[in-house]
């Protein structure tokens, strides 16, 4: 549950490129429905050691065997219907330019970007703009052999599936249900679990569950959970069981890359997630999550495996998902500067001091470069990760928190010159302190948010964070983002010198609030709440801080010319107001108080003024630019001599996105073979 997405609100920058780059790369690489889809370099991949290279390249491969993995997830149907999109996309004899073909292409693009029939963030399924009757005709046209049926299924039965799956909007309409109240489990379309309800599962898990166990695995996270002759039972992802083809192949490839681990820890912990794979056991999971978090000294590090909990709506099953990436050692100097200083800030923290820690362990933090993504990070990736989850581990053994800095400064790169600030910015002193401080700002932001603000606090005795239910990602993103919004304008960081200029912070927090407030939700559709966890602690912290400064006049909303702006009037009360909710949302987490955690979240953080929302939606649109970016990858090929000896790695960044995904499609779908 510590992933930080980019946010709406994305300001034209001046390059910040922190290491060679090339400047005349090509970012753009596709764009269709709300999407822009982008490439991104990997500077200093040429300068790792063979040796090195060779362990990136194993690591790929173990990343693209997962990605089924993640479709079939998402939904169980996701697998079929990517399967016959693209057999009509490759074989289609007719117009390729009629408006049917053209929107079946966007739809596969849609459904390519998102692993599946919901939308990534919002969660909607996708509506096509195809008719029924072309579809039908195209899988019609196709041989038997082309299309994904089950045993025994006949070519009717399953156009009559797909039919319901793809144009039925009524039909597991939601990927992940939050809304409260409701069965959130039987109202999820995702794959996490099938013929039981919320209740079933709730108190499956509250039987097998030791209330006094101090170090308890992650119940749930790599098991699908069903019904088998009436009683409910786990499906676990591992090695022979659910999941297995693709399984078996990161294990090979696993396996393969251990041979080049750059030191005994590091080998040790790719031996242990393999043993996690092979057995299924989550006690052998936490085992390799301790050895992973304390070998901090490799350069090449990588995340394999079910991680985020994010498409549980029980906030319980891991997402599959990989990055591989190594470190960034120049840009690692201000994140190494802030992790020294994690016990200064947790005392600096406006918390009750019952809520403190006392030491904070083993908190590493360093900037690195991505070279590959895949699963839950791919396309749409987060630009920080903090890992691992388990809060046991967090408390004892510390973690690992990562900013990805070639991804951030793709995203600026893009980002620069779309007149997004000019129109929704108040003024010129506004945009002027963005322009000048938001680059550096806002990686301080992503730095603090993961280095120390998800580790930071603790719980009391017996308290069990869970109970927090389907407002526990909301919380903890919010939390995270109290912690690096109330420190960012503490004069300490002009100390420790990663500040030049004390206005720094408030170039932080004018976007932030403008982001809460308005911008953010141009990722709404008119009608719909607020979903998605960090959209929903944007909302909270912003929207609290209005109400709250009210009085004072902190925040203000300003109308010119038939156009609505935030403005802040005063940035140090504002700071006070984020201390404030800090320790407020702290006390929430500590002591488990659903009550007022689902208070917090249902009064500020889902409803918001659906007249300011159509104009945002209208300035917006006229910007032209997509809401959502994701990433293809670049490609690693292996140069062999004559004996067949691996002599280099070379990376090349040309493949399109339709491209690439056909290709993943057919060299690394394991569970559709
Ligand atoms: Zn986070």
């Amino acid at each position: 549950m510590k992933k930080t997405l980019i946010a709406a609100a994305l300001v034209a920058l001046a390059s910040t490129a922190t290491m060679a780059q090339d400047n005349n790369f090509d970012y753009s690489v596709d764009r269709f429905a709300d999407i822009q889809v982008l490439r991104y370099q990997v500077p200093g991949f040429e300068q790792l050691t063979l040796n090195q290279k060779k362990l990136v390249y194993y690591l790929t491969e173990a990343a693209l065997q997962g990605r089924d993995i993640l479709t079939d997830q998402n939904c169980k149907y996701n697998l079929q219907v990517r399967q016959t999109l693209e057999a009509i996309y490759t074989t289609y004899k007719g117009n390729k330019n009629s408006a049917e073909f053209k929107a079946l292409e966007k739809y596969l693009k849609q459904v390519w970007f998102a692993n599946g029939i919901h939308h990534h963030y919002a969660k909607d399924k996708f509506t096509p703009e195809f008719s029924q009757k072309f579809f039908n005709a195209r899988v019609k046209a196709l041989p038997k052999s082309k299309l994904p049926l089950a045993k025994g299924q006949t070519k009717s039965s399953f156009i009559k599936v797909m039919d319901k799956v793809i144009f039925d909007k009524n039909f597991m309409a939601k990927a992940v249900n939050l809304a409260a109240g409701q069965d959130l489990i039987t109202t999820s379309a995702n794959n996490l679990y099938e013929g039981v309800t919320q209740k079933e599962v709730e108190a499956y898990y509250a039987a097998i569950k030791d209330p006094n166990d101090k170090t308890p695995v992650s119940y749930g996270l790599n098991a699908k959970v069903v019904k088998e002759n009436g009683k409910v039972v786990e499906k676990v992802y591992k090695m022979g069981g659910l999941y297995s083809a693709a399984i078996k192949k990161i294990v090979a490839n696993l396996k393969e890359a251990m041979k080049y681990a750059e030191n005994a820890e590091q080998k040790a912990y790719i031996q242990k997630l393999v043993d996690f794979y092979t057995t299924g056991s989550l006690r052998t999971f936490d085992e390799y999550s301790i050895l992973w978090a304390q070998e901090t000294k490799s350069d090449v590090d990588f995340v394999n495996g079910f991680i985020e909990n994010y498409g549980d709506p029980l906030s319980m099953t891991g997402a599959w998902e990989s990055l591989v990436n190594f470190r960034n050692k120049a840009a690692s100097e201000r994140t190494t500067l802030i992790s020294n200083n994690a016990q200064y800030f947790e005392n600096a923290s406006p918390t009750d001091p019952r809520f403190k820690k006392e030491s904070v362990t083993g908190v590493s933090a360093k900037v690195i470069t991505a070279a590959i993504l895949a699963g839950d990070c791919y396309p749409s990736t987060p630009i920080g990760i903090n890992l691992p989850n388990s809060n046991w581990i967090r408390a004892q053994y510390g973690s690992k928190s990562v900013s990805i800095e070639n991804i951030t400064d793709a995203y600026d790169q893009v980002a620069a010159g779309t007149g997004f600030s000019d129109e929704f910015a108040y003024s010129d002193v506004e945009l002027n302190l963005m322009k000048k401080y938001l680059t550096l700002a806002d990686k301080l932001h992503t730095d603090l948010h993961e280095c120390l603000g998800h580790g930071s606090g603790k719980m009391l005795p017996g308290v069990d964070v869970s109970v927090l239910k389907n407002y526990r990602s909301t919380l903890e993103e919010t939390r995270a983002d109290l912690f690096a919004l109330y420190h960012m304008a503490d004069p300490k960081l002009i100390e420790l010198g990663i500040f030049k200029e004390a206005d720094t912070y408030k170039a932080e927090y004018y976007k932030y609030i403008m982001n809460g407030l308005l911008t953010q939700l141009t990722r709404i559709e008119p009608g719909k709440d607020i979903e998605e966890a960090h959209m929903r602690n944007r909302k909270l912290i912003s929207e609290w801080c209005y109400q709250k400064g009210k009085a004072d006049n902190v925040i203000e909303y300003v109308k010119r010319d038939g156009k609505t702006y935030v403005r802040i009037n005063d940035y140090v009360k504002l700071r006070n107001l984020f201390g404030q909710l800090l320790a407020e949302v702290q006390r929430i987490k500590s002591e488990g108080d659903f009550e007022a955690c689902r208070s917090l979240v249902e009064t500020y953080a889902v409803k918001f003024d659906p007249e300011i929302h159509k104009e945002i939606l209208a300035r917006y649109a006229k910007l032209d630019i997509a809401p959502y970016k994701g990433f293809v990858n670049p490609i690693y090929t292996l140069v062999k001599d004559k004996k067949g000896n691996i002599t280099d790695v070379k990376i090349t960044y040309g493949e399109g996105y339709t491209q690439q995904m056909l290709r993943y499609s057919r060299d690394y779908s394991p569970l559709t073979k």
